[in-house]
């Protein structure tokens, strides 16, 4: 086994393989970005290696930096985890050429099955059955129109060079044929500098079902059973799962021995997953393999009870396969959520940014790469976790999984676990009736279905505490000294005005008692109960949670995430830090207004910080001289981070009473 190390990836992913590394007692170096200085999957490695850069291209993707790194720090191998240099064969050769162990596939299999339409005719040739159409791709617009023309609609157009079901294009209908030709390959062009297509026949609803192989390198190959991923929005998994539900277990024997006969044609070495889509007919085609471990390959942990990262790092070191076929066994049910720090009501726009709180529930898997309140940094793929539920059934694992995220605190950035709530709670999702196209037809799903009950609840988050009911008579004249007893019982107590997402929300107070509120809003009536000990509780069934911010709060309602403004948040705030160039609250530079030798006079505006969907200017307070800008436009800062250091005219030097924590040398050892 490995002595060291060197993991080239973030995030979760990089958090899962140090997990693996810990318990076999391999040392891990983790490497980062400007970006990730604080990052979780730094915690626990031998050493840290700063990459500098904040995009990709400057840090994990930059095989130079890694390579240095590993060799600086005496690695003997390197995992690339996923995206980045994962299935990049140059990398993998470099690797291999510096003398250290790739934990992947041998550069020529990666390369091999890095082309689609090489990897298609690779398979045929091993007796895998494919998707019907031509062998070849082509970038000749004439060439292809021809091919098209010569099989039955619909067909699909799909870059050889591409991933993540970018450019492909369905033509089903013979009129604009060329155009639409030139233009796909034009995108596959920009997006992969590659403009070859392939042309194959369209599976109309069909199912993506992956297997899950393991090769040694020697001829021996493995299967550790399929998974179903076939909820995708726009061909990106949402939620995966395994086993693959109503699969009749003769076309899922054909299935499993399908991949394994393609792995043992490549004399496959380490993890891979062979990708098909299934018709309504149970028939199979091979699709592509991934020569990495996948996203979702906890589900296949979480039934089997392997861990494949173990079983990586043990097949790279020399080691044979820990299992033999015979020996792996399938027992349960799995399914993972992926917790993306976008906004599903946006067209699933990222939503990068600080995440102010959180908190896992306790009793499920969650591989995540946040654990305490921190960034989804702009520059990479915003997603933040993995939730995994498992169970003796499959409506066992989908409850957990429900629960689980109804049961998560992720307060700061909007998230899709509503979404995925909806998507759990649809009726044929829960009878395992789905195709690769279902969520993208069930719009309605990516609306939130908690935007009246997550108004009420903001309604009544200015309120006092509510164990004391006393107080709640004195909240003020909006709510008015009247006594219910002599009065109408129906009339309201008071009116509370607020802001939700910007929108004014106006509801009626109708009682308060100890255990929470009764709000009237939009003709209906709201019983907010709320917990004794936190600022959170229940709505209609909809657990709800909230954290005060230094304008208002941050509301979560059965996993849908809103910014609530208190109603007298008429202005910005300002100040923060003694100088009062302390940011008031996280959020993201918009604007710099001064430069460094600037002279400023009270009340000159320095910066700008956008937060909670509001702008907040940053204000001298005295007349002084711009010493430092320790931020830039774009950035994004924590509260009570110092923006700028200014001297005063009284004192002589300036000394930030908080200190930039972001600095941080090239190499760290840690404990
Ligand atoms: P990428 O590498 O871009 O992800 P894939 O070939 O893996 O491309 O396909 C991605 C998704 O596109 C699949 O999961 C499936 O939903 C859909 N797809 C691919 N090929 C076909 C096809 N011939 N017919 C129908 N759907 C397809």
């Amino acid at each position: 086994m490995f002595h060291r190390i060197l993991i080239a990836n973030r995030g979760e992913i990089a958090c899962r393989i140090a997990r693996t590394c810990k318990r076999l007692g391999v040392q891990y170096v983790a490497v980062y970005s400007d970006a990730d200085s604080a990052a979780a999957h730094l915690a626990g490695a031998v050493k840290t290696v700063c990459l500098g850069g904040s995009v990709a291209s400057e840090s994990y993707l930059n095989a130079d930096k890694l390579l240095a790194a590993a060799r600086q720090t005496d690695c003997d191998a390197i995992h690339p985890g996923y995206g980045f240099l994962s299935e990049n064969s140059d990398f993998a050769a470099s690797v291999e050429a510096a003398g250290l162990a790739f934990i992947g596939p041998t550069p020529m299999t990666i390369s091999a099955l890095g082309d689609k339409a090489r990897a298609k005719a690779l398979m045929r040739d091993a007796g895998v059955p494919v998707v019907p159409g031509c062998d070849e791709a082509s970038d000749d617009a004439v060439l292809i129109e021809q091919q098209i023309r010569a099989i039955t609609l619909p067909v699909l157009l799909k870059p050889s060079a591409g991933g993540g079901g970018k450019g492909m294009q369905i033509i089903d209908r013979l009129d604009g044929l060329l155009p639409a030709i030139e233009s796909a390959i034009r995108v596959a062009r920009n997006s992969f500098g590659d403009g070859r297509m392939i042309v194959e026949r369209y599976i109309e609803q069909p199912r993506h079902i992956e297997v899950q192989i393991f090769g040694d390198g020697r001829g021996e190959v493995v299967h550790l059973f399929e998974r179903e991923c076939s909820l995708q929005r726009r061909h990106q998994k949402v939620l995966e799962e395994a086993p693959a539900p109503h699969l009749p277990d003769e076309a899922r024997a054909r299935l499993l021995s399908a991949a394994v006969q393609g792995a043992k044609s490549l004399n496959y070495r380490n993890a891979g997953t062979f990708e098909f889509i299934v018709d309504r007919d149970f028939q199979c085609y091979f699709l592509e393999v991934n020569t990495r471990l996948q996203v979702e390959h906890p589900v296949t942990e979480e039934i089997t009870g392997q861990d494949l990262v173990e079983w990586q790092l043990r097949v790279a070191a020399g080691e044979r396969l820990p299992l033999a076929q015979g020996e792996i066994v399938c027992k349960g049910h799995a399914i993972e959520a992926r917790i993306y720090a976008e906004d599903p009501a946006h067209d699933f726009r990222p939503a990068p940014g600080a995440v102010a709180k959180v908190r896992w529930p306790s009793a499920l898997r969650v591989d995540a790469g946040l654990l305490q309140a921190g960034e989804v940094p702009p520059f990479y793929d915003p997603m933040i976790a993995k939730m995994i539920a498992s169970g003796d059934q499959r409506a066992a694992a989908m409850s957990a999984l429900k629960n689980g995220l109804q049961n998560t605190t992720l307060l700061g950035v909007t998230t899709n676990i509503g979404y995925l709530l909806r998507v759990l709670n649809d009726d044929n999702v829960q009878a395992g009736l789905m195709h690769t196209r279902y969520l993208d037809e069930q719009k309605a799903l990516q609306t939130p279905n908690s935007r009246s009950a997550a108004a009420a609840v903001a309604a009544t988050l200015e309120l006092p505490s509510w164990s004391e009911p006393a107080s709640a008579w004195a909240i003020g004249s909006r709510c008015g000294p009247s006594d219910r007893k002599t009065l109408d019982s129906q009339a309201l107590l008071g009116r509370l005005e607020i802001s939700v997402n910007q929108t004014p929300v106006s509801a009626g107070l109708q009682w308060i008692d100890q255990d929470g509120v009764c709000v009237l809003y939009d003709g209906e009536e709201y019983q907010v109960q709320r917990d004794k000990d936190r600022l959170g509780g229940w709505v209609r069934g909809m657990r709800w949670e909230a954290l005060q911010t230094a304008v208002g709060w941050w509301l979560l309602v059965s996993g849908d995430h809103y910014a609530v403004l208190r109603s007298e948040q008429n202005g910005p705030v300002t100040g923060g830090s003694a100088e009062n160039t302390g940011a008031p609250m996280a959020g993201v530079i918009t604007s710099m207004k001064v430069r460094e030798g600037d002279r400023v006079r009270p009340g000159d505006v320095l910066a700008v910080i956008e937060a909670m969907k509001m702008e907040h200017p940053i204000v001298a307070d005295r007349e002084g001289t711009v010493q430092q800008l320790r931020f830039k436009h774009g950035d994004s800062v924590r509260e009570g981070d110092v923006l700028i250091d200014l001297s005063y005219e009284d004192t002589v030097e300036n000394t930030p009473m908080m200190s930039d924590s972001r600095a941080a040398p090239s190499i760290d050892s840690a404990g």
